[in-house]
């Protein structure tokens, strides 16, 4: 089956579909140089036409990059951070830090909508590593913060940057993974805006953005989206509240956001994430010589901060229109 899409350079052709790779599709990239063949992560779309590859790169173990994967008997490779995740569904699942019956029902979900079937033969990469394909190369750029292993691909002498889910989306940056990091993603963004390409293709609906000053604007903007969450929050707590109050408060998605895995009332620990935007807010807020009392971290036991976070972090994908008390406005939900 003929892979259509747009092509860029002589090497690299991206596979969009219909939607434009909203999640819970991705775009799909397919690198040939003159001895091999490479595609970069095996989206929905690619289901049932696949087209043929050499090896597999995965740039990180969510189901919408991956839900394709089965149809190929070829190497996988995806950053060691990630490697378990691929490997094991199991893994993958724990990934999302949902409490057991959430994470029931994702580890069906992800079997049944996206085919993951966990990889055990799948092979880790590190940052730099380099996949020649003749006249042709892929050179991993790890961009961790989405999650650990998140990598982003130079394809040259093309010129092409993958960045994956740095996906530039008015959605902002995702970070709700057990091992997700905000100061990574911060890193990562720095480092993208630094890789002078001709393009930069994303994984999701903004597609391929032309010139690295174009980049770099949507970039910034994409950026500004956390800013906005801390700078928020930290107005929030301009007087003393309750785990519980900010969690209402609804930081990142709109009220009436709920999803059967995500509902409030299904709990789930996002704690690395919101342990790590406490404190980054805090440093945030002491660098400002505020005078706002400290977050309040007395009632954060297991259960209430796995509840409170969860409904911060609630993850239901897809959420259209301007976000409650002009948090962030953000489109239909394009990642993990
Ligand atoms: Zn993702």
């Amino acid at each position: 089956m003929a892979y259509m899409g747009p092509s860029y350079g002589r090497g690299v052709t991206v596979r969009v579909d219909t939607e434009q790779g909203a999640y819970p599709d991705a775009n799909s990239l397919l690198v040939r140089g003159t001895a091999e063949t490479l595609v970069i992560d095996t989206s929905l779309s690619l289901v049932g036409r696949t087209p043929p590859a050499d090896v597999v790169l995965v740039s990180h173990a969510h189901e919408d990059h991956i839900a394709a994967l089965e149809d190929y008997e070829t190497p996988v490779h995806i950053h060691m951070e990630d490697l378990a995740a691929l490997r094991s569904r199991a893994i993958m699942v724990e990934g999302y830090g949902l409490p057991p019956d959430a994470a029931g029902h994702n580890d069906l979900m992800l079997r049944d909508r996206f085919h993951v079937q966990g990889r055990p033969g799948a092979m880790g990469f590190e940052d730099g590593t380099v996949f020649d394909l003749g006249g042709r190369t892929v050179t991993v750029v790890h961009l961790p913060g989405h999650t650990a292993g998140h990598c982003g691909f130079l394809i040259e002498p093309d010129g092409f940057l993958f960045v994956a889910d740095i996906d530039l989306t008015s959605f902002g940056p995702y970070y709700g993974d057990v091992g997700s990091s905000l100061t990574d993603y911060e890193a990562s963004m720095r480092r993208c805006r630094e890789i002078d390409a001709r393009w930069y293709g994303t994984a999701h609906p903004k597609g391929v953005i032309e010139g690295a000053a174009g980049f770099s604007e949507r970039l910034e903007a994409f950026a500004g989206v956390m800013m906005q969450r801390d700078a928020t929050l930290l107005a929030f707590l301009s007087e003393p509240r309750t785990v519980d109050e900010i969690a209402d408060h609804r930081l990142v998605h709109r009220p009436h956001v709920e999803g059967p895995l995500y509902c409030r009332s299904s709990g789930g620990p996002r704690c690395s994430t919101w342990t790590g935007w406490s404190a980054r807010v805090e440093s945030r807020r002491s660098n400002q010589g505020s005078s706002a009392p400290p977050m309040p971290v007395h009632h954060m036991g297991t259960q209430s901060r796995r509840r409170d976070t969860l409904d911060i972090y609630s993850s239901s994908r897809c959420t259209v229109g301007k976000q409650a008390q002009g948090v962030a406005s953000h489109d239909c939900k394009a990642a993990p």
